[in-house]
């Protein structure tokens, strides 16, 4: 493959794990026959573009450009690009390629190909240079990595779908979550209330669980049956044994024990959230009531259709403060204080 020509755009980037970020002049490919470029409107900011540029999973390359919550209009389509056209609405979450081949790719399960290309962290193929993501004013991404966006949802509030979204709807679609289920969600941030959002959509009795109080008039108006303040030890003992199936979002150490408790036999915890240490398991939860404690990864490009299309039939879409690009630091430092209603969206417009 000849290395594609390339444009700049301006963007935002940390250059190590303890910069902040600030503006900077990144490259972009010029769109190949099956690229789809796209000029960016608005971009959610997800817990782990944070865990990514202060390095706490051990892989960033720096300059680190985040932000895979992307939503724009189609500025430019290559030769051979047959599902879009200059001015569509579209998407692109956390993944830009695949191999195509592998049984993963083959299943529409993309987020598992052991070759598959992040949008940011992973090697560009095309630029042989890391990937950067969508806080930036553009992007070019192969056709068959970019989604539709619903014509009726608002676009900045659609924006957190990508990743929010699809991360939660994917493991309750896949666990089968439905109505006779009661079903928890652990953490009251950008993923916990879509997928307080989700659960309450598919029918089931939908509990949240907080250490922050003062969400719980919130976590109703989104959807909860019932808000359970995790650090009340009363609180969560009247809930013992009882859940078919709960969502773990948290970004940070927490004591996961106590939610294996809440499980009925053979239920089941999925674990989403992505703490940069280790959780402690302890066995006795575990093996007395045959209980499974899983983990799901965002969703497969399939999967992140269907769920936009969901999300355009039932009106579904994130609850948003929108913030301009110099702001990110301060959101930063709100997201860690677990102050953020609830997910905070970038309006890209405010990048000059
Ligand atoms: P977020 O908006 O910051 O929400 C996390 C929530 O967890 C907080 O709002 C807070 O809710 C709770 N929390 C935070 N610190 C806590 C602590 N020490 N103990 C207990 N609860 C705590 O983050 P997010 O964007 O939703 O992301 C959540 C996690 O999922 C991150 O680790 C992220 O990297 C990961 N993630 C994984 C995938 C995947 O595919 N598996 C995809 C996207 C993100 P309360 O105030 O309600 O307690
Ligand atoms: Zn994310
Ligand atoms: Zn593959």
């Amino acid at each position: 493959m000849s290395k594609p020509r390339a444009y700049s755009v301006k963007a935002y980037s940390a250059a190590s794990a303890t910069s902040p970020l600030s503006g900077i002049s990144i490259s972009r490919r010029e769109p190949t026959e099956s690229d789809v470029q796209i000029s960016i409107l608005y971009c959610g900011v997800c817990h782990s573009d944070l865990h990514y540029v202060r390095n706490e999973w051990n892989f960033t390359q720096y300059p680190a450009v985040p932000g895979h919550e992307i939503v724009g209009k189609v500025t430019a389509v290559g030769s051979g690009v047959k599902k879009f056209k200059v001015g569509d609405t579209v998407g692109v979450g956390c993944l830009v390629d695949s191999c195509r081949t592998c049984p993963d790719c083959q299943a529409g399960l993309e987020q598992f190909c052991a070759g598959m290309v992040m949008t940011y962290g992973s090697m560009d193929r095309h630029l042989e240079a890391p990937t950067l993501g969508g806080y930036s004013q553009s992007i070019v991404v192969t056709e068959d990595f970019v989604l539709r966006i619903p014509s009726n949802l608002s676009l900045a509030a659609a924006a957190p779908l990508l990743c929010a979204g699809i991360t939660t709807y994917s493991p309750l679609r896949h666990w089968k979550v439905g109505p006779g289920q009661k079903v928890g969600v652990v953490g009251l941030g950008g993923l916990g209330h879509m997928g307080v959002k989700f659960a309450r959509a598919f029918g089931a009795h939908v509990v949240l669980f907080t250490t922050s109080p003062g969400k719980a008039a919130d976590a109703q108006r989104l959807g909860a049956h019932e808000v359970v303040v995790s650090k009340d030890e009363a609180q969560m003992a009247a809930h013992a044994g009882s859940f078919d199936f709960i969502l773990d979002t948290v970004s940070a150490t927490h004591d996961i024990n106590a939610y294996f408790n809440l499980l009925k036999r053979d239920g089941n915890l999925v674990l989403v959230g992505a703490p940069e240490k280790p959780l402690p398991v302890a066995a006795f939860p575990l093996i007395f009531r045959r209980r499974s404690f899983s983990g799901s990864l965002i969703g497969g490009l399939p999967e992140t259709q269907e769920m936009l299309d969901f999300c355009g039939k039932h009106n579904i879409t994130s609850d948003i403060e929108m913030i301009k690009m110099d702001q990110i630091n301060t959101a930063y430092e709100r997201m860690l204080k677990s102050d953020v209603k609830y997910r905070f969206v970038i309006d890209m417009a405010s990048l000059k």
